[in-house]
């Protein structure tokens, strides 16, 4: 019997991985993106998550091969694709990549875009020619587009276009796929459905991807594993609930939670806020001042004329309430609150926080 070392599926199962990559650009004072290492496991999606600006961007080029780092590496399969002695051109990486703005070829057919990457695999061998029609229609039919076969890009709408790039970059079967923001552009009903589509689709082929965004409610619905990137570094990378959850800077923790911050001062062995007093985590026992995370719905709200806080916006959600309320320092806080409790606005409440450990974070600038 022939028996597999664990190690050695493990190794099997690793679809993308990066060490130490670095990209510096001319005349920037700082890397694009700085000492990024992490590892893909196959059929898994991961969410790249950050600001406009911190390097997602670059980091889907380097990977695609449309840049080259300054240093580090980058595997594909177990196969290094770039290095210090290795380089492969991104149309030999086995990669498909849809951008932001769909870059069709505006000339073509729907049919003649998708079939693009199946042209280049038959010219190399490794796709007989008969196939390629099917194998286009094999992934006009996955996103949903059959019948559309012969429109031009000009004729279709921005959700329908952004179909046609991700059938042209899952038409090749490539090991893994790069989406650079590819909702950006769309209407948000639009966006909200497709997001949801495109993750059945990736899921019901087996793809791997990487899916870059900056809208944190995206980020946490779509990905397997989320890393959540800031000038150049992933600051955090884990499963979306952990991140959710345990966030590990102020930073994930502004940029994933939209959580409200309140000044806490440490008083002997107790964090004294305008929320009340919580107990000092041992973990922060150096720190003499900081931003408490409360959570918008682990704040609950009670009608008390000596409360300290004004109900200053009512948005009703349908499930519940999202309220703005206003500190004594003048200072906003959010809130949600299930439907039934109604507040008016201009009514002064008592805020009270439902957990009795909010984390507590070094003070942000
Ligand atoms: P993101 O996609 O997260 O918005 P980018 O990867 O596009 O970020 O950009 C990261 C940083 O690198 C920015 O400061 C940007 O100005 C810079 N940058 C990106 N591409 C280039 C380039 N070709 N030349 C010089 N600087 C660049
Ligand atoms: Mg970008």
């Amino acid at each position: 019997m022939v028996t597999v070392s664990p190690a050695a599926i493990a190794a099997n199962s690793v679809i993308l991985k990066l060490d130490g990559l670095t990209k510096q650009f001319e005349g920037q004072s700082s890397p694009a993106v700085d000492q990024v290492s992490f590892t893909l496991q196959k059929g898994d999606l991961l969410g790249l998550l950050g600001p406009s600006g911190c390097g997602k961007t670059t980091l889907l080029r380097l990977i695609a091969g449309f840049e080259r780092p300054h240093s580090g590496t980058v595997e594909l399969a177990g196969r290094p694709v770039c290095g210090e002695q290795v380089w492969l051109p991104p149309e030999r990486r086995d990669v498909g990549v849809v951008f932001q703005d769909y870059a069709l070829f505006p000339h073509l057919t729907v049919i003649d875009n998708v079939s693009f990457g199946l042209k280049t695999l038959a010219r190399r061998g490794k796709l007989a020619n008969p196939q390629i029609r099917a194998e286009a229609e094999r992934a006009i039919a996955l996103v949903g587009l059959t019948g559309l076969h012969k429109r031009f890009p000009h004729e279709l709408s921005g959700g329908q276009q952004q179909r046609v790039a991700l059938a042209r970059a899952i038409a090749p079967r490539p090991s893994l796929i790069l989406l650079d923001e590819p909702f950006s552009n769309l209407d948000v009903q639009v966006r909200l459905y497709l997001r949801q589509e495109v993750r059945d689709i990736l899921k019901s082929v087996g793809a791997s991807g990487v899916f870059v965004t900056h809208d944190q409610e995206e980020a946490l619905s779509i990905s397997d594993s989320l890393a959540v990137m800031r000038l150049g570094r992933i600051e955090q990378f884990g499963p979306p609930e952990e991140i959710y959850r345990r966030p590990r800077s102020r930073f994930v923790a502004g940029f994933v939670t939209q959580a409200n911050f309140i000044a806490a001062e440490r008083d002997l062995d107790v964090w004294q806020t305008l929320l009340g007093q919580f107990p000092i985590d041992d973990a922060r026992s150096e720190l003499q001042q900081g931003e408490l995370m409360v959570r918008q719905e682990e704040l609950t709200l009670q009608p008390d004329p000596a409360g300290g806080l004004v109900v200053r916006d009512r948005q009703f959600l349908g499930r519940e309430y999202r309220y703005t309320l206003t500190t004594a320092q003048g200072d906003l806080l959010y809130a949600r609150t299930d439907a039934h409790q109604r507040l008016d606005v201009g009514e002064t409440v008592r805020g009270e926080v439902v957990i009795v450990q909010p984390p507590v974070f070094p003070r942000s600038i």
